[in-house]
């Protein structure tokens, strides 16, 4: 270390860092005062920026970190969504909500994330560095990859950062859930990887040209590759998945919509999340009733698939991911 600094020194740093989450080179009182000081003096403990907080008043707090980017290159930013429990008693800590791309190339019309596309993967350092800032606003007791971006279109940088959040922060692969539209490769890379988290695979609809039109980027892979491949995920890990429909009023919500998609999974080790849409800016889908909901989740039950409601927190403030980012 050119500051003069030892081996054992970095050592301590990380864990600082890493397990202890101490976010200031003062408070490291186990490295020495002439290296804390130098590194205080120029080089920031996180490379990420806080640009903007956005708290609900339901306890979810939103921010927007900016990325530190290369000389005339436009600063780029990304979200992460901190959501504390609902009561004290039912858990621990907090869910920690990732991005894992600047943009997003699938182009779901739905969602704000992939309105202005991909700008480009985030390294693994910028998708950890996310925890350590959610970790600021209260202790994370598990994680969901379903901010901006493919996450299995950045798997590499993903299983770096993530193998981290397990290991080092401590983090249960059971707790860390990564949603995905499902690209049958990349599934199948990620079961033989054996990475430390569940699969959630964004399904919509169990009509093929119908989710041509939801997920743009899978237009050309018929459903059943995709639930082949997450049988293979189930095969390989041992770990189910849970496929995700985001309930769009008048459009996949109906009640055939629900039979042909409890058709379609009957039989298989998996559950279903239904996901009421989240109305975003200028857009062209509504959330469906609520007693919609529950009969389309009755029906799907009906066929002896386990089905769920998730409805969104945080929705006051800037609703569903990529709306903070879009705003600004
Ligand atoms: N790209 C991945 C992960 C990020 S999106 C994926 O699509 O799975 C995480 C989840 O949020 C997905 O199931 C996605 O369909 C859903 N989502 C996106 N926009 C939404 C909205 N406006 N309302 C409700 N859910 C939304
Ligand atoms: Fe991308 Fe997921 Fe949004 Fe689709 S829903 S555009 S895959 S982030």
């Amino acid at each position: 270390m050119e500051r003069g600094g030892r081996a054992f020194h970095a050592r301590i740093l990380r864990r600082e860092v890493l397990e202890r989450g101490t976010l200031k080179y003062e408070a490291m009182t186990g490295l020495p005062d002439r290296l804390r000081e130098s590194l205080s003096r120029d080089l920031p403990v996180l490379g990420l920026v806080e640009l903007a907080r956005s708290p609900s008043k339901d306890g979810t707090c939103k921010l927007l970190l900016g990325l530190a980017e290369g000389e005339g290159s436009k600063a780029q930013s990304i979200e992460t969504v901190h959501i504390p429990p609902l009561s004290r008693k039912a858990q621990s800590g907090a869910t920690l909500c990732v991005s894992t791309q600047v943009g997003c190339p699938v182009g779901c019309p739905f969602c704000a994330s992939g309105k202005a596309g991909l700008v480009r993967n985030l390294r693994a350092d910028e998708i950890l560095e996310q925890y350590l800032h959610g970790r600021a606003l209260g202790a994370i007791a598990r994680s969901v990859v379903m901010g901006i971006g493919e996450p299995l279109l950045n798997f590499d940088a993903l299983l770096a950062a993530l193998t981290i959040v397990h290991k080092e922060m401590g983090i249960g692969a059971r707790k860390i859930t990564v949603s995905s539209v499902g690209f049958p490769e990349r599934v199948r890379r990620a079961a033989l990887a054996r990475p430390p988290f569940q699969l959630a695979i964004s399904l919509h609809t169990a009509f093929d040209e119908e989710r041509a039109a939801l997920v743009p980027a899978m237009a050309k892979t018929p459903i059943e590759e995709v639930l082949s491949a997450g049988d293979f995920w189930f095969e390989t890990t041992g770990r189910e998945v849970t496929y995700e429909v985001v309930l769009l009023a008048g459009l996949n919500d109906t009640l055939q919509h629900a039979e042909e998609l409890g058709r379609r999974l009957a039989g298989r080790r998996a559950t279903v999340n239904l996901i009421p849409f989240n109305p975003v800016v200028d857009g062209d889908f509504q959330r469906p009733e609520g007693q919609r909901v529950d009969e389309f989740r009755e029906l799907v039950e009906n066929a002896g698939v386990v089905a769920r409601v998730r409805w969104s927190r945080g929705l006051e403030s800037d609703a569903a991911c990529g709306q903070l980012r879009l705003r600004n």
